[in-house]
């Protein structure tokens, strides 16, 4: 049997990090067992449509490489592949349950619902319906519907006994029927509910595994109770826990927590995004973290999904990030790198690519990039003290011998290189008989200004050149000789 997966996000204009990881395994489970992932927009929640919303769904897909076989954009042999474009099936598919006494006419008006809540004991929001139109007869049934009388139609639970399903992550679940609402599965608007709708499109679209969140969990034995009224093979069920922000609360969008693209606007690699998530809640048999889409391709495996709830640490995100940028290739990660720089350093004629270098063993993230370069644009205005380094066995007096010292030295210099730069200095430590950080410690410090800098004294040197190097150092030797 082809394994068939299926992403159905509702569009809302923006990728939740949990609905990511939702598409991700069910991408993997179908990839890593060669099988479809189908693309399926559920968009009939019309108060919840926003402009552009479906965009950020196929931007998502495509760049995070989950590429679907099926969907509105791609096309398939099942589609429409938009629910609201789905719309007109349903009535016939809710109408054939209604004839194998499976489902039934509700002609309730509001105020009788309303009055079911008060009456209910508890006072409780939500009561059972009664089934008040249940015992309707047929006849009556067909009065009220050539009276045009507004309906509803209702599944039918059983009265008595159990409903069990099995579900990949959580197990085997068992609920008590008389604990079932009698659901409404077509709206008086002649619209399908979304509990009747993604019933009858999974089984349409052929889908052997639904995979969602586990708030979902709890309807899923109205679901299976629908598959058995139809005749229909239920799917396998694979609903997966919470991402969490911390021990008590769910990652959430309209609390501050950071939606896919805010992750990407704020830096992060879409590799390292993707792999980070995929061990929100799957672990591979052995320790390893760092994976590709490819590679989790071909390692994912449904037994490594756990029902804790994971948390989502942006610690460990961020640490991943560096390792990806670390280990990406120089000019992937200078294209990315570079727009940042150019805004960073606007009008500069310094070169790019050789800061961007010295950059990459240090990033975290790419917006580290301005914080990290904005001394190549202006000499910040620091403190002598950054001359004082333990390590570097450095004071103020050392600092300002080293610096006039080397003044003279880089002046002399007739070819501004690395290289040149480097034997130079290497000469005047031991001309001087010192040790190396003595003097190239208080060139880095007068060159960048700052406590740390990506690179040190040739690297920033060569770069910065030798007019704008000799100016920072004359800075240097005043601000020490006040
Ligand atoms: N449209 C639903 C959502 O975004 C999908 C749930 C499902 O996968 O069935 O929550």
């Amino acid at each position: 049997m082809e394994i068939r997966t299926r992403f159905a996000p509702s569009p809302t204009g923006y990728m939740h990090i949990g609905n990511l990881r939702t598409a991700l395994y069910e991408y993997l489970i179908a990839k890593s067992q060669g099988g479809k992932f189908i693309l399926r927009i559920e968009d009939t929640d019309q108060e919840r449509l926003v402009d552009g919303a479906v965009d950020v769904i196929y931007n998502t897909m495509r760049m995070t490489g989950l590429k679907h076989d099926e969907g509105p954009d791609v096309g398939g042999d099942y589609g429409p592949y938009v629910q609201s474009e789905r719309m007109g099936m349903y009535m016939d598919y809710a109408k054939q349950l209604v004839e194998k006494g499976e489902a039934y006419y509700c002609f309730c008006t509001k105020e009788r619902l309303e009055s079911l809540k008060e009456s209910n004991a508890e006072g409780a929001a939500f009561a059972k319906y009664d089934r008040h139109c249940l015992h309707l007869s047929q006849d009556d049934v067909q009065k009220n519907l050539d009276a045009g009388m507004p309906f509803v139609i209702r599944q039918k639970m059983p009265d008595t006994g159990t409903t069990t399903f099995h579900d990949v992550v959580y197990g085997e679940i068992t609920v008590n029927n008389d604990e079932l609402d009698d659901q409404i599965l077509m709206k008086a608007d002649g619209f399908p509910t979304y509990n009747f709708a993604n019933v009858v499109d999974d089984h349409l679209m052929h889908i052997t595994h639904v995979v969602r969140g586990s708030e979902y969990l709890s309807s899923t034995p109205k679901y299976n109770l629908l598959y058995q009224a139809f005749g229909w093979e239920a799917p396998t069920y694979v609903h997966l826990p919470a991402v969490m922000r911390d021990a008590q609360h769910k990652l959430s969008k309209r609390h501050g927590d950071k939606s896919f693209e805010d992750l990407v606007n704020e830096g992060f690699l879409v590799e390292a995004i993707v792999n980070y998530i995929a061990l929100l809640g799957w672990s591979p048999a052995d320790n390893r973290e760092i994976f590709s889409l490819k590679e989790l391709e071909e390692t994912f495996d449904m037994s490594g999904l756990s029902k804790s709830p994971s948390i989502f640490d942006i610690k460990k995100l961020t640490w991943m990030n560096g390792e990806y940028i670390k280990a990406m290739d120089f000019d992937k990660y200078y294209a990315l790198a570079e727009p940042r720089l150019k805004a960073a350093l606007p009008n500069t004629t310094l070169d790019l690519k050789k800061i961007a270098a010295l950059l990459q063993k240090r990033l975290e993230t790419l917006n580290d990039i301005p914080r990290l370069v904005d001394f190549f644009q202006t000499l910040p205005d620091y403190s002598t003290e950054l001359y004082t380094h333990k390590k570097m066995k450095t004071n103020d007096e050392i600092a300002l011998s080293s610096l006039l010292a080397a003044i003279p030295v880089l002046e002399g210099l007739t070819e501004w290189t690395e290289h040149s730069i480097h034997e130079s200095m290497m000469e005047l430590v031991g001309t001087l008989g010192m040790k190396n950080g003595q003097l190239l410690w208080p060139i880095r410090t007068a060159l960048s200004g700052e406590p740390t800098s990506p690179g040190g004294a040739i690297e920033l040197a060569d770069i910065l050149g030798k007019e704008e190097s000799l100016r920072r150092l004359r800075i240097g030797v005043e601000k020490l000789q006040k």
